[in-house]
């Protein structure tokens, strides 16, 4: 396992000048606070912003689901040919906080706001190829509030699989043309379990030229021989991000690629990891405006005992759970995923509450999960909520109101909440892997040192030990557990170590042929 830098080992430089200054493009199928489903959406709203910060002109390139109010229509109209058919598109603009927000409006998109990744496998083809190809024009076509951005110093930042069609119209419908020769493409790898496979024949609806083909030929256990999107755009794409060290590593290998290993392998030069951070414009214990009634409070470092007890008390009321300032509550909260481990909360259910601890869940996916979730709610022993549907207001008040935050994923490429539970005070307890190891140090009693729990195995036993663990230390070592969480609160977490790391990868992109 390589050595993980962490975000806080040295100060991040200021805003940069000078002929590194670069013009970025990001592009996601989801973007808070517009539109989110995980943690693309959160990177998606963060990123941009905290590269503005560092003195890059940034534009975020996402679709119109809806018609956001922030979003002005630009009279920006362009044709292309998507999938063999020939299409109008128009571009939405609004410029916030240092960032242009381009939304790309298309009937593909509207309608979908709730419902991002769904349709056909034609549709969904269709909407990512659309989202690339608009994205590719917009430097030239949308003003901006100025002067459009133009290919100088230009890096597209593409993220997930629905854009790994970008780097490879890059290559091969501008820069084989000597066109954009001065553009360059860094993919970012969210999450390797989605790769945009389906039937080899789909890549001629593509618009690929057939020599580029075999770029997204891949066979495999799992799929056989197979078209795999994410693989041609890992290939064509100048740089790689993982989104944490630990990922950058465990993708490479068997059981984390899901088949990309080899082709990460070979790619390795290009390939980083760099650890998100997190917004605190949106995740604040002392800002933030969920937390400003129903009998919740703002907290911060001096006042976090008194702050954190009358947000327990105002969760366990408003969830209708037993009031006591005592119990250990313990909250979860994520899509419902075999990754997401929630079956090792389940599996644990009886023991937490023999234990006599109150348990929070608050998630949507998969039904048997929302089964589970249903059931634990419904146990005899009155101690557990289990919210099924997606709710930030929620979310923000169960980080704010219980005492730990279990992550027992699987896997996990960088994972945010555990992020959000140690700004807000709130005790990770997390399977070590993926960001999550890079995130959260294990609470050492000798060293008074650490911001979690961790365990090492996928397995319920060993998640037990680790609550185990908490729960003992939360009962009868009160200052040292305070010690976990005021160390938590104290790192500094957001988005501008992160941003500079981004910054290096992109200015080596740019001096690279
Ligand atoms: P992933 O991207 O794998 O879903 P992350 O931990 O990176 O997981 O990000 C999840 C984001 O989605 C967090 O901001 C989390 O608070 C939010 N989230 C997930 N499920 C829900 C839900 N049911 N209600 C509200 N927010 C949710």
């Amino acid at each position: 396992w390589p050595e993980e830098p962490s975000h806080q080992e040295s100060e991040p430089a200021g805003p940069l000048a000078g002929p590194n200054v670069m013009n970025v493009v990001l592009v996601g199928a989801e973007c808070a606070p517009w539109s989110k489903t995980g943690g693309l959406g959160d990177v998606m709203g963060a990123l941009p912003k905290a590269l503005a910060r560092r003195g890059h002109r940034t534009m975020a390139v996402v679709p119109r689901y809806s018609n956001y109010e922030e979003g002005w229509e630009t009279g920006v109209r362009i044709r292309l040919r998507v999938m063999g058919s020939d299409t109008e598109i128009g571009y939405f603009h609004g410029y916030i906080d240092g960032v242009d927000y381009v939304f790309v409006d298309h009937a593909c998109f509207h309608g979908r706001q709730d419902d991002i990744y769904g349709g056909d496998r034609q549709q969904i083809l269709f909407r990512c190829a659309l989202l690339c190809k608009a994205a590719l024009e917009a430097p030239w076509h949308v003003p901006c509030g100025g002067a459009p951005y133009g290919d100088e110093n230009l890096v597209f930042i593409a993220n997930d699989w629905h854009t790994a069609l970008l780097p490879v119209y890059l290559q091969a419908h501008y820069r084989d043309y000597d066109k954009m020769t001065y553009a360059r493409s860094v993919l970012v790898i969210h999450n390797m379990a989605h790769q945009g496979r389906g039937p080899l024949a789909e890549v001629e609806g593509l618009e690929i030229p057939p020599h580029y083909t075999h770029l997204f030929q891949l066979y495999d256990p799992i799929g056989g021989e197979h078209m795999n999107i994410f693989k041609a755009g890992l290939i064509a794409a100048h740089r790689i991000v993982a989104v944490s060290h630990g990922y950058a590593w465990e993708c490479q290998t068997q059981e984390g690629g899901w088949g990309l290993d080899g082709v990460l392998r070979e790619h390795s030069w290009k390939l980083r990891g760099i650890v998100n951070g997190m917004d605190y414009s949106e995740w604040s214990p002392g800002a933030d405006p969920h937390l400003r009634s129903d009998g919740y409070a703002n907290y911060g470092t001096d006042d976090l005992v008194a702050g954190k007890a009358r947000c327990k008390e105002a969760l366990q009321r408003e969830l209708g759970l037993p009031v006591n300032p005592d119990v250990p509550m313990l909250g979860f909260i994520g899509r419902l995923d075999y990754q997401k481990g929630v079956d090792m909360i389940r599996d644990n259910f009886d023991w937490l509450m023999h234990e006599g601890a109150q348990l929070v869940l608050l998630g949507s996916g998969r039904e048997d999960l929302e089964n589970s979730l249903r059931e634990m709610e419904a146990s005899r022993h009155q101690q557990c909520r289990g919210w099924v549907g997606f709710n930030v207001r929620l979310a923000h008040r169960i980080t704010a109101g219980c005492d730990m935050l279990l992550m027992p994923s699987r896997f996990e490429p960088c994972g945010l909440n555990q992020l959000y539970a140690m700004a807000y005070g709130t005790v990770p307890i997390v399977h070590a892997v993926g960001g999550l190891r890079d995130t959260v140090q294990p609470y050492n009693p000798y060293e008074n040192t650490g911001t979690g729990w961790r365990f090492d195995w996928a397995d319920s036993g060993a998640f037990r030990d680790a609550m185990g663990n908490a729960i003992y230390t939360y009962r009868e070592f009160r200052d040292s557990f305070r010690g976990v969480q005021l160390r938590g609160m104290r790192q500094d977490l957001s988005w501008d170590h992160a941003a500079e790391l981004y910054e290096q990868v992109l200015v080596d992109a740019k001096y690279q042929w």
